[in-house]
């Protein structure tokens, strides 16, 4: 078990139960970092006594010092403040775990890398926009990083003890489906944000269940297994599993099949994390395979479901395209949940972003600056196509 971690987005979903693992195992926090939540990181404070903390959001920052004016924590804020956070080594043999939400969490995880930290890596849009420069930089450095998505730790975990170069055959990558499995793309024009933030399975933030909504999550994810396991997209069969028990798999060359499976709870692939390469018993609820009785595997619909496809094609092509594809869906959410555009709009603006984009885009090696400018140029296209600014 780590003994000393960092947690960038330490109020969001993982952040959360993140600090609940430390608290039963006797992790050191050393430092926690939010965007906005002066309230919750004020707890954590004082609970986890943390030597520093950040706000990413500058204009919080009174509000927290106040907040916090009797503890002895050293308080950053602002952007950069994550990325300083990541780079300051606080103690020895800490892990840093990115748990930011989106495009964000890239500068965090290069300075970390940077910095020779290892990683637990919770937020995906690192590996979707800079992942070629994140694995070359982690490879340069000798960094390691762990999978916390639920599916890339399943994989990992069935990848443990063999030689991932020859004996991968594919990967089994599976999906709940989300809340509108099943539907067309014609019953899916008039679904509302009410309803897409209403996931059957995973309790979740905002961003990543409108994703899981238009399967979205299920690109990113693709992408994210591309760099992490060094595979190509043929070899990553997607498949529809609506109960999420089996949380991925790999089938090897000699056709036997290892997949991990368990409760659909977070906590796990955390934990893992944390803990790898042991085990450490869980206080959740275990698994019942007889409770369950039958489990079920579908394919996807990739018309329906158009931002999958459109990620499969952004990491086919490569280099700063799977950057536009993550930056148009970024500028998209928001602007479906404050109902300024429809749910279809979504996967129509990451593929629009992406043909409007795609011959303007710097070819072969690109550095941290090119990606910024792809997913500006991404934002850019969203908002001018419905009408103005966010
Ligand atoms: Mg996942």
């Amino acid at each position: 078990m780590i003994k000393h971690v960092s947690v960038l987005g330490s109020t969001g979903s993982v952040g959360t139960q993140a600090l609940e693992i430390c608290d039963a195992y006797a992790i050191q926090v050393e430092a926690v970092a939010a965007y906005s939540n002066v309230k919750l990181l004020e707890e954590q404070i004082r609970r986890f006594r943390p030597k520093a903390a950040a706000i990413a959001d500058a204009a919080r920052y009174a509000d927290l010092k106040l907040a916090v004016a009797d503890c002895p924590v050293t308080l950053l804020s602002g952007p950069e403040s994550l990325e300083e956070m990541a780079a300051t080594i606080y103690a020895d043999g800490e892990m840093l775990l990115n748990a930011v939400v989106g495009m964000a969490g890239l500068k965090p995880t290069l300075a970390a890398i940077e910095a020779g930290k290892s990683i637990a890596l919770a937020n995906k849009e690192t590996l979707v926009a800079g992942g070629d420069l994140v694995m070359r930089r982690a490879r340069g450095k000798g960094v390691s990083i762990l999978p916390v998505d639920s599916e890339h730790s399943a994989i990992f975990q069935c990848l443990s003890g063999h030689n991932r170069d020859n004996s991968i055959h594919k990967i089994i990558l599976t999906a709940s489906g989300g809340p509108f499995r099943g539907m067309s793309l014609e019953e899916l024009e008039k679904v509302t944000p009410e309803d897409a933030l209403k996931h059957p399975n995973w309790s979740m933030g905002r961003k990543i269940t409108i994703d899981s909504a238009t399967m979205m999550n299920k690109g990113l994810e693709v992408i994210e297994a591309v760099h992490l396991f060094g595979v190509t997209t043929r070899q990553i069969e997607i498949v529809v599993h609506p109960e999420s028990v089996v949380h991925s798999a790999v089938e090897f060359v000699d056709g036997a099949v290892l997949a991990q499976m368990g409760m659909p709870e977070m906590t796990i692939p955390i934990q893992y994390a944390f803990s790898y390469p042991d085990r450490m018993p869980t206080p959740v609820k275990r698994l019942s395979l007889t409770d369950y009785g039958a489990l079920y595997f579908y394919k996807p619909d990739l018309e329906a479901f158009g931002a999958l496809k459109a990620c499969i094609q952004a990491v086919d092509v490569g280099g700063l395209l799977p950057a536009v594809a993550n930056g148009a869906n970024e500028a998209a959410v928001p602007l479906f949940l404050e109902k300024r555009i429809g749910f279809n709009d979504i996967p129509r603006l990451v593929t629009g972003a992406m043909d409007a984009l795609s011959a303007s885009l710097k070819e072969g090696k690109y550095t941290l600056e090119d990606v910024v400018k792809a997913d500006r140029q991404a934002r850019e296209y969203v908002w001018q196509s419905v009408g103005g600014q966010n």
